[in-house]
């Protein structure tokens, strides 16, 4: 990446973190006064405002609700009782994609962990830094063998990236809610990644109970790395040059995963099937009406008259058309 486009990243992500302090410290600041015009009680050994607050266990899940999932790590770390809220709160794990919510909207945890480690671009350009990053998609598919809609989520690990060793509480992160139980994997060096459709059987699977997580991804690559380190199926091209295979190869983790009808996701999916019905529900005959004027048209060109406008084609009859000299060469 070149340094101005690098700079200019880190910048952002400072300008962000500069405003999340900010309205974190507004939050703080609200929840401060808020303590401060509660009756104050009369013991002289009166605990600080903001702490009383945060001794209530429904307030202190309220405030981390709203923090980022940065910021819960974060807090977290500074505190042993945020530590504990975080435990104790079925809704915060939730929220933070440690528990399974099978229940909840499409959420892509993998997103905010693989962007905080800079390895993921949501819209990579195509340049040769695409190498160095991680890669998600994902899009709705059709069921291989039904109409069902699905949603098809993929994770694109080049052999270059570095992988980070995270703590316990990422590495349990699920990759997504509602949680992915299954993945197949192809390492390109042996199911090359040019025909997705047809790639044949995956290289290997992830499966998980209650959700695969960030661990079971960077778990999985690492394994599939060290098994395909001597593919005798891989292209020179991904051989370094002490004859490894560690250069240009992916790893690709791929889920089909059937989202909730009531997913904002499918809702919008069905607003636009119900959309694109009504407006090409008279197009059949349109079509062919708009049919018999390019036949109109090209009787025309061939017989060396003016090409009619739609409006002119209709005016008329077909068979004074054809009087009019327009015909075909019927
Ligand atoms: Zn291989």
């Amino acid at each position: 990446m070149p340094p101005s486009v690098q700079s200019q990243g880190a910048y952002d992500s400072y300008a962000a973190a500069r405003r999340q302090l900010a309205s974190t410290q507004e939050l703080l600041e609200r929840i401060t006064a808020a303590a401060a015009s509660a009756p104050r009680p009369s013991s002289p050994t009166s605990i600080p405002a903001v702490q009383k607050v945060f001794n209530i266990s429904e307030l202190l899940e309220h405030i981390l609700l709203r923090l980022s999932f940065q910021d819960i790590l974060k807090a977290q770390q500074v505190s042993k009782q945020f530590f504990n809220a975080i435990e104790a709160s079925s809704t915060i794990q939730k929220t933070m994609c440690l528990q399974p919510d099978p229940t909840s909207n499409y959420q892509r945890q993998a997103d905010v962990v693989f962007r905080s480690w800079h390895l993921h671009e949501p819209r990579p350009p195509i340049t040769i830094a695409q190498e160095k990053r991680i890669f998600l998609t994902a899009f709705v598919a059709h069921a291989p063998d039904s109409d069902d809609l699905l949603w098809r989520l993929g994770i694109c690990i080049f052999s270059e990236n570095k992988l980070p060793n995270p703590g316990g509480r990422i590495r349990s992160t699920l990759i997504c809610q509602p949680p992915v139980l299954h993945m197949d994997v192809y390492a390109t060096c042996c199911h090359p990644s040019d025909n997705i459709e047809d790639r044949g059987d995956p290289t290997s699977t992830v499966t998980s109970e209650t959700g695969i997580t960030i661990g079971d991804i960077l778990d999985t690559a690492t394994r599939l790395r060290a098994e395909h380190r001597l593919c005798p199926f891989a292209h020179p091209l991904h051989h370094t040059n002490e004859g490894f295979v560690e250069k240009h190869v992916e790893i690709d983790l791929e889920a089909m995963m059937k989202l909730p009808e009531t997913d904002p996701i499918m809702l919008a999916l069905q607003l636009r099937k119900r959309r694109c019905l009504e407006e090409w529900k008279d197009w059949p005959q349109t079509a062919d009406r708009l049919h018999q004027y390019i036949i109109s048209k090209q009787a025309a060109l061939d017989n060396g008259m003016p090409i009619p406008t739609l409006a002119e084609f209709e005016a008329v009859s077909a068979e004074d058309w054809d009087a009019l000299g327009h015909g075909g060469e019927s």
